[in-house]
């Protein structure tokens, strides 16, 4: 309790500080590398089964050292001009990556998080149309039940020319959904997670196409090496959508 609640009031950079000194303590060396917060170390956390996938410091997955990296080397986001950026229920390490970029305007939204800079659904997004360059929202909208308005809410409020980074975890063909599936016990059951309303299929993208985006998807192997794959651990990580 007292340990949540340290972590919701003390700032992410403070946290990542503290966490560099003890992993250079517990798991010094430099085997596998950690762009989000620039960390070498002998090996990342362990996740219940799938290996040793998180960074000790700022707890990235796979795949935001993998959208880091995109943003990085295939777009402009951290070159000038300033972006006006919304990121949505902020992932700790990008948050802190993105808040202190020169190049980026920072805003984000989300209904629990104290660093959120908006309180907002976003089905209802309280901004003007054409209001970002830039959208990022990741694993978020399997936890809402009407995605379609989320997605047309993320269309309008990007500027023409635009762009979105809008992951979900693809598992099937097809997606599934079932609005009668209320309860977490049933959700978890049904979509393999208590907050979870839908499994997404490979048919997400016609979803976003659906909402006016123009999509597509680019894998890991595409711009990566062989050697920045196991040194960042990123085999099997999901591909990037691109909106
Ligand atoms: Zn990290």
């Amino acid at each position: 309790m007292v340990k949540e609640l340290l972590k919701k009031i003390i700032p992410p950079e403070t946290v990542f500080q503290f966490r560099k000194i003890k992993g250079r303590l517990l798991h010094r060396g430099n085997k596998v590398y950690c762009p989000v917060c620039d960390y070498s170390s002998a090996r990342f956390l362990k996740v219940t089964g799938r290996g040793r996938v998180i960074c000790p410091v700022c707890r990235s997955m796979e795949r935001h050292r993998l959208l880091y990296l995109y943003w990085k080397h295939s777009t402009e986001l951290f070159n000038q001009p300033v972006k006006r950026l919304l990121h949505v229920a902020p992932e700790p390490g990008l948050f802190n990556l993105f808040r202190k970029d020169p190049c980026i305007d920072y805003y984000n939204v989300d209904l629990g998080s104290l660093w959120a800079r908006v309180k907002a659904e976003i089905t209802d997004l309280p901004f003007e149309d054409t209001s970002f360059d830039v959208i990022i929202c990741n694993h978020v909208l399997e936890h809402v039940t009407d995605d379609r308005k989320a997605l047309s809410e993320f269309f309008r409020v990007l500027v023409p020319g635009g762009w979105a980074t809008l992951q979900v975890p693809i598992k099937r063909e097809t997606t599934f959904e079932d609005p009668n599936v209320t309860t977490p016990e049933e959700r978890l059951e049904v979509f393999g997670q208590d907050d979870h309303v839908r499994i997404y299929g490979k048919d997400y993208l016609d979803r976003l196409r659906d909402a006016g985006f123009k999509v597509e998807s680019i894998s890991a192997t595409e711009f990566l090496n062989d050697k920045q794959i196991s040194e960042m651990v990123l085999g099997g990580v999901e591909d990037i959508i691109i909106d």
